[in-house]
């Protein structure tokens, strides 16, 4: 039997095909991403995208690292949370491979492998996570044997509000990016700004967080005639800041000194750098995976695989997604 494990990702609009090897190593992932053309993510028509690149993606994957299915020992997936005909692709896909090669299947929880990844990436021991995606926002720490969610968003995630004010500027998905870069534009043309007729509501709620006013206030600067890149400043900085608010009375109620960034707002320069002011405030530090790992990618599903085949597997029976899986019922019984 193979040593390497699958780890194949379907949450959302992104199907990818990570691998780790028998050292529990990672390698980049084959991905492909579902961009509409315009509106949001349709869950079916993502799945659709990922049945039909399947085949084409498993084949890169394997010709990425020179290795045939055979080098394979088992196949790990995302059980959840996740859009559940996105999530169903990528069990089936995962029953079939591991049925077909006769190895191991095992079924994760899509948020931990986000801080796994970011974990043996980063080099950091126990940290905060600040987990800010296009679905999920959270801030989560190890605490009693699990991953505790100590405060999340009520409404959408960050992502989301970030590429829903981008669509309707007429900005394709994902907005995030170009968000980033005409707030930037702006401070470079403003170097000592003001929130003088920029200002939005705060995100905070106690230790939750909600974006959809932000987003509202946001359109309102925009229809009263602000200019596109000073509010894109601005959202950054408002949404930003109350991520960082939430996460540093995480690090101070459970006592830890190291911040972790995960989710594809991670990949934001901003994003980044407050972060590394709140935590060297604190003596602290931050840290950020690379930004292949940030994203979901196959990969972080792959090492989270791995960590749990010593402990456990998912027997067929068992494998149904669970759209709704919470980051708190996945016993931690690796290291
Ligand atoms: P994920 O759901 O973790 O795959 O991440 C996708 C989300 O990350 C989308 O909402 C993107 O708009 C967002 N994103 C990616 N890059 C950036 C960036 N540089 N700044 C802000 N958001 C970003
Ligand atoms: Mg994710």
């Amino acid at each position: 039997m193979g040593t390497w494990t699958l780890g194949i990702e379907t949450t959302a609009h992104t199907l990818s095909f990570g691998l780790v090897d028998g050292e529990g190593i990672p390698y980049p992932a084959a991905s492909d991403t579902l961009r509409p053309d315009k509106g949001g993510i349709h869950p079916r028509e993502a799945a659709d995208h990922h049945k039909d690149v399947a085949s084409m993606l498993f084949t890169k994957a394997m010709e990425m690292h020179s290795i045939s299915p055979s080098d394979i020992g088992a196949v790990a997936y995302s059980q959840g949370p996740g859009l559940g005909p996105c999530l169903r692709v990528g069990a089936a896909i995962a029953r079939g491979l591991a049925t077909k090669m006769d190895v191991p299947l095992i079924g994760v929880n899509h948020c931990v492998a986000h801080i796994e990844i970011g974990r043996q990436q980063c080099g950091c021991d126990d940290p905060v996570l600040l987990y800010v995606s296009g679905g999920n926002t959270q801030v989560i720490a190890r605490l009693n044997g699990r991953y505790r969610v100590l405060g999340e968003t009520l409404d959408i995630g960050i992502g989301n509000m970030l590429d829903k004010f981008a669509r309707n500027q007429g900005i394709p998905f994902p907005g995030g990016p170009k968000i980033e870069q005409l707030a930037a534009e702006y401070l470079s043309e403003n170097p000592t700004p003001t929130m003088e007729g920029l200002q939005l509501p705060y995100a905070v709620r106690g230790m939750d967080l909600a974006f959809s006013g932000l987003l509202t206030a946001a359109q309102r600067l925009i229809d009263n005639g602000a200019p596109l890149n000073a509010v894109c400043w601005s959202l950054q900085e408002h949404a930003f800041a109350s991520c960082v608010e939430v996460a540093e009375r995480a690090m101070a109620h459970t006592g830890k000194s190291e911040l972790l960034l995960g989710g594809g707002v991670a990949c934001n320069n901003r994003m980044r750098e407050m972060c590394n002011l709140m935590a060297s405030d604190r003596e602290g530090t931050s840290h950020a995976p690379p930004r292949m790992y940030c994203i979901d990618n196959g990969t972080m599903i792959g090492l989270l695989g791995w960590l749990e085949l010593q402990k456990r597997t998912t027997a067929l029976d068992e494998s149904a997604i669970d759209q709704y899986l919470r980051t708190d019922q996945t016993p931690i019984v690796w290291s």
